[in-house]
């Protein structure tokens, strides 16, 4: 099997790594870095710029700069997320016509899956030319938190780049692995990941090779880049307060102060002072204004106590998730850049009572156990096992709008789980399956998966057919849903995928690939719709046909009559015209039925 590569696609920074003579090392950039950034910039002459070039242009560029697009990943414009991120991105934030979240530049959209497609070819490109070979394989790291939508997302960026993803594997648990746990004995170990963008924290048990996660907890928005925007604000309201200047609406300005602040939050990692300066911030009639301000460590410190403690709640909420004490944990690995500030290192040596190890670099970490998982699945490596869990509960929409869990936050995967459900209503021709994610009772609170129909059900009085419902989860985390009608011994099977937003066609498109099957899925599309409606409407004539046809002449009997046998032939045929048709004519007559059941009383 050919090399695999390992990458952390990570929301700040991305990391690739190879598993070679017995060991996984870093690939380093073409520039010689460890880590390239996630950023992604369009010049005006129509180039682009990716990792640590876009990143040094970004204060010249601002609005053409991209930055944090995983956060948008898998998500909609709406969302809580995108809605917040989108109150400080210096570039523009626009949904798709879905709903899903992207980014404009120079006119011309952009998905999140599109931009993180950008980075991985990047680190591809890299690893080519360090390995001297075509690379395709590739294993990419998520964060536990990630929901069904968000890791079909990120496959589908892996896509975009040319990459065969062979598994989707969470941020912690590679970790785990990069930190060589449980090569030994056996154990629980806590992994506190602190990055720019995303906290998780995991508790995982090991033994005799076998990592098995017991619970994770997180926060998708809280990160490094969290502390830089308090260190801006601050610095906001200083130069407010000097000069009496705004300087909220200057991208240029912006992006200056969260490259400074982002820079001496990183040095106070390692000295107890620096100073910040930006001269020539901005001007106005009296002169040039420059901001000079020395910092503190102790006074960063005290700005965002709030927020490493918020971390440590996370690290409470797991290890009760976990059914364990805190004593029982024999080992805390130490991951994501953030967590190179001591604050954060005494507050997680404080909650779990032990130094944190930190013998792998935090900033490598991941994509040094993404390398190893490769290997593992090439066959280079071969004792380990990985058991992951589920992050959020997943089930679907039951009668009130009610969310029913089919498998539960922290199940270990892979797995599958079935339910037999029921009708709520008379005579109900099909059901509706809405596959949720998330942990609140009510439907509309939670994560719209997927939603699809079965139909053809017999009619019955409402809960008696039965409805088998199976949830399956695959080792990557990928969601399948089948469901199947019980009670006409007929399999009748519909799959979903967890919906990325780019859907299987839009992926096509954009690679170009199979331009010529693009009209045939739209007819699919279309075909599956009308057929849908035409079983409906069968169903219904069917229906009031049998409650009016006293009612009706000879001639309109038969006329029905031919109608509905006409709709059922053309329901079967795969031709979008004659259903169209069938459904015209089948429409008139179903009318005609209504004009007659009322007709007494005109
Ligand atoms: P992500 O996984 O989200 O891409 P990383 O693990 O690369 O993130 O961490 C990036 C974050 O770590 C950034 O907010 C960066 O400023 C911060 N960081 C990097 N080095 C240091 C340091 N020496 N001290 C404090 N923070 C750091
Ligand atoms: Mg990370």
């Amino acid at each position: 099997m050919d090399k695999v590569i390992g990458i952390d696609l990570g929301t700040t920074n991305s990391c690739v790594a190879i598993y070679e003579g017995g060991t996984a090392q870093v690939i380093p950039n073409t520039e010689g870095s460890r880590t390239t950034p996630s950023m992604v910039a369009f010049t005006p002459d129509g180039q682009r710029l990716v990792g640590s070039i876009a990143k040094r242009q970004a204060v010249a560029n601002p609005q053409s700069t991209v930055f944090a697009a995983k956060r948008m990943i898998g998500r909609k414009l709406k969302s809580p997320e995108v809605q917040r991120m989108q109150l400080t991105a210096p570039y523009k934030i626009a949904a798709a016509d879905n709903g899903d979240a992207g980014v404009v530049v120079h006119g011309r959209r952009y998905s999140p899956q599109e931009i993180g497609a950008f980075v991985l070819r990047q680190l591809r490109d890299a690893a080519q030319e360090y390995l001297e070979q075509n690379v395709a394989d590739a294993v990419i790291t998520v964060p536990a938190y990630f929901d069904d939508a968000q890791r079909q997302a990120t496959r589908d960026a892996g896509r975009l780049a040319g990459l065969n993803v062979l598994r989707v594997i969470n941020e912690p648990t590679a970790a785990a692995l990069a930190y060589g746990i449980g090569a030994e004995a056996s154990g629980t170990i806590a992994v506190y990941d602190l990055g720019g963008g995303t906290f998780d924290i995991s508790i995982m048990d090991f033994s005799q090779g076998v990592f098995q996660v017991k619970a994770t907890h997180g926060d998708t928005f809280l990160g490094g880049e969290d502390v830089d925007a308090r260190l801006v604000d601050l610095l906001m309201d200083d130069f407010g307060r000097e000069t009496g200047l705004d300087l909220h609406n200057d991208p240029v300005a912006l992006q200056r102060m969260r490259d400074a602040a982002e820079r001496a939050k990183m040095e106070l990692s390692s000295i107890e002072e620096t100073e910040i300066s930006l001269p020539f911030l901005t001007a106005d009639t009296s002169g040039p204004k420059h901001l000079r301000r020395v910092l503190t460590r102790n006074e960063l410190e005290g700005l965002v106590q709030d927020l490493i403690e918020s971390t440590i709640e996370h690290c409470r909420d797991a290890v009760s998730a976990a059914g364990i004490g805190v004593e029982q944990i024999t080992d805390v690995l130490l991951v994501g850049g953030m967590t190179k500030m001591p604050a954060v290192q005494r507050a997680v040596a404080n909650f779990f009572g032990r130094q944190p190890n930190r013998s792998v670099n935090p900033d490598e970490a991941v994509a040094v156990g993404a390398a190893i998982q490769g290997a593992i699945l090439s066959g280079d490596v071969g004792e380990v096992v990985l058991l992951d869990v589920v992050p959020l509960s997943l089930g679907i929409e039951t009668s009130g709008g009610m969310m029913t869990k089919l498998i539960q936050r922290n199940a270990t995967v892979p797995c599958s789980l079935t339910e037999v459900f029921t009708t709520s209503d008379d005579y109900q021709p099909l059901v509706n399956i809405h596959v949720l994610q998330g942990e609140r009772p009510l439907a509309v609170d939670n994560t719209s998966l997927a939603r699809f129909e079965l139909v053809g059900i017999p009619p019955a009085l409402r809960g008696v057919p039965k409805i088998e419902v199976v949830f399956n989860i695959d080792a990557n985390g990928i969601l399948s849903v089948s469901a199947r009608d019980l009670g006409t011994k007929r399999e009748q099977q519909v799959r979903v995928r967890a919906t990325s937003g780019l859907t299987e066609a839009n992926i096509e498109r954009i690679l170009a690939e199979a331009e010529q099957f693009q009209d045939a899925d739209r007819v699919n599309v279309e075909l599956q719709e009308l057929r849908r409606r035409i079983q409906g409407l069968i169903y219904t004539t069917e229906r009031s046909l049998a409650e009016s046809a006293n009612y009706l002449t000879e001639t309109e009997l038969g006329q029905i009559r031919m109608d509905l046998e006409v709709a059922r032939r053309a329901a079967d045929a795969a031709d979008v015209q004659l259903i169209q048709n069938a459904l015209r004519e089948l429409e008139k007559s179903a009318f005609r039925i209504t004009e007659v059941m009322y007709r007494d009383f005109t």
